[in-house]
């Protein structure tokens, strides 16, 4: 029994807090802010997201293609679905880090892969600034998870339904049917 703890011990010690260590690896002197993430102006399922996505336990298309027929590719611009790709890559994000940008400039701070990903830490004499940022980052967490969710539920319906030719032939240059639902007799 002694062994068997001791080896259960030696393996969390050697597990990786974050995969994000090896994605984005973190600058000196950073660290996951784990705590910032469970602060009580963030409402539950959010911080659970962000959690989720510091830990690596969200789903992508590659990791989702090792076990399931579906596509290990991007809902949105058809790259390669990778963690990193969902969350930080992918152009649609592109307004909503511009928006994030001009929003922490109001903070004095400079947004960046690292802060989103990591979280700020918060400190005595910026508390109320410093939760009010996550709880702005942790939001934009959740509407890139919702949002991916929602375009790979239509993807998911229109694939199903496309095969029962009860969808319109309209596609884009990707190939995914887009629509136009006939009416049924
Ligand atoms: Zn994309």
């Amino acid at each position: 029994m002694l062994v068997l703890h001791t080896l259960h011990a030696l393996t969390l010690v050697s597990h990786p807090d974050t995969k994000w260590r090896d994605l984005l690896p973190p600058l000196e002197g950073e660290q996951p802010q784990w705590a910032s993430l469970y602060s009580t102006l963030v409402p539950r399922p959010v911080r659970d997201i962000s959690w989720r996505l510091l830990h690596g336990a969200v789903s992508t298309g590659t990791y989702l293609a090792r076990f399931t027929p579906v596509p290990d590719t991007c809902p949105f611009c058809g790259v390669r679905e990778t963690l990193a790709h969902v969350y930080l890559e992918c152009a649609r994000l592109q307004p909503l880090f511009q928006l994030l940008t001009n929003l922490l400039l109001c903070f004095w701070l400079h947004f960046s892969s690292h802060l989103f990903i990591y979280a700020l830490p918060i400190c005595g004499p910026t508390k109320l600034w410093d939760l009010l940022v996550n709880l702005l980052l942790a939001l934009a967490k959740m509407a890139i998870y919702k949002t991916r969710e929602e375009e790979v539920g239509r993807w998911s319906f229109l694939r199903l339904w496309g095969r029962f030719s009860i969808l319109g032939p309209f596609t884009y240059p990707g190939g995914v049917p887009l629509g136009g639902i006939h009416q049924l007799p």
